[in-house]
């Protein structure tokens, strides 16, 4: 069977290329006779390719030195307890702008755990665009600020860093870490889950400024503790070994298509083309302000609900997979990550405009 066009939001579509290397080499990993499944972390191979990863990583996102690259597990879910643990005191405050159902999770999370306080929130406007840095309500004392970069299911993305707050930024780039350049020095910490854009899920990305490290709360558990992890080189117990493997093999990858400068441009052509199609036409619609919109997730509506069951089965049917929208938005989403080719945006949109034709 072919492979088809993987629409899903998460876990998401893989390059083939990586698949294929991953299972012609699963049988008996680098000459050991055993998958990379079966070998010993703390053995030579895989140590080796622990680092390795790490290094290709850092040097995809031209990581400062002063930066520590943590493989956690839990995914970034477990992230929004391990950042006010890891950072802050149960006294202490720390702001949250929530633009999308991610940062509201956070928050959340955060509540349970320090003084969290909703420096802003694109609620009343149903996360359809970013509230105004300007308009932000931040503590005067807090620890950090945290942003969601990316909210995965409305569609809205910081296209800017806001230069605002004192405090050191952690976000949560789970769904756009390694799509474009990032300058790392304006973050304190950027944690991703793996499943989006960068690997299967099971590990989870951590990169975290010196500075920042030995801060955290004694009742931390370890295998979320930033010093802990970052003095083990992640290997405090036994490391999600396979999903390392895999998501090392598409940052080369990545590194073969000209590093993140490469993934930018064609990212940006994809989204554009796609948003066009949707506003070109009176029967698809995408409500999120322009200024906002996320180039990896793009969610859209049609004119008649009454087919977006009909427009599922047939994109199905035409290999187009996942184009279902989130049961909180409901529509349609088209997730465009690093590894959904330029092709498959080209195949949504005749397929989009084939559809319109025949029922708008
Ligand atoms: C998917 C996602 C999460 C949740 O990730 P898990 O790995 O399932 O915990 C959190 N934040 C964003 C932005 C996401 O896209």
């Amino acid at each position: 069977m072919e492979r088809i066009y993987n629409f899903s939001p998460g876990p998401a579509t893989l390059p083939t290329c990586v698949l294929e290397q991953a299972r012609d080499e699963l049988l008996n990993w680098r000459a050991t006779g055993m998958s990379v499944m079966e070998v010993s972390h703390r053995g030579k191979e895989f140590v080796e390719l622990a680092e390795r990863a790490t290094a290709t990583f850092r040097q995809l996102l031209d990581i400062p030195d002063n930066y520590r690259v943590l493989f956690l597990q839990g995914g970034a879910t477990m992230q929004f307890a391990a950042l006010p643990l890891n950072l802050a005191g149960p006294d202490d405050a720390a702001d949250y702008v929530t633009t999308g159902n991610w940062g509201v999770k956070a928050f959340g999370e955060a509540q349970r755990y320090l003084r969290a306080n909703e420096a802003a929130s694109g609620r009343d406007g149903n996360f359809r665009r970013i509230p105004d840095p300007g308009t932000w309500r931040l503590s005067d004392d807090a620890c950090y600020l945290h942003l969601v970069s990316n909210e995965t299911v409305v569609g809205v993305e910081f296209h800017e860093v806001p230069d605002v707050s004192e405090a050191p930024i952690a976000a949560d780039m789970s769904s756009t870490l390694l799509s474009r350049p990032v300058d790392v020095n304006r973050y304190g910490v950027i944690y991703a889950g793996a499943q989006k854009n960068i690997g299967p899920p099971g590990v989870t990305v951590v990169i975290v400024r010196d500075d920042l490290l030995g801060r955290a709360r004694p009742e931390t558990p370890t295998v979320v503790n930033y010093r802990v992890m970052s003095d083990t080189d992640s290997m405090s117990n036994t490391p999600p070994t396979f999903s390392w493997y895999v998501s090392g093999l598409v940052f080369e990858w990545i590194r073969e298509q000209g590093g993140l400068a490469a993934m930018a441009e064609r990212n940006r052509r994809k989204a554009t083309r796609l948003y066009a199609a949707i506003d070109g036409s009176d029967f698809y619609d995408n409500p999120v302000d322009p200024a906002c919109r996320s180039w990896m997730n793009v969610p859209f509506t049609l004119a008649d609900t009454n087919l977006d069951a009909v427009f599922l089965k047939e994109s199905a049917g035409a290999g187009l997979a996942n184009l279902k929208g989130h049961r909180l938005v409901g529509g349609m989403r088209a997730s465009i990550y690093n590894a959904l080719p330029e092709a498959g945006v080209d195949a949504l949109i005749a397929f989009m405009s084939d559809f319109e034709a025949r029922h708008g």
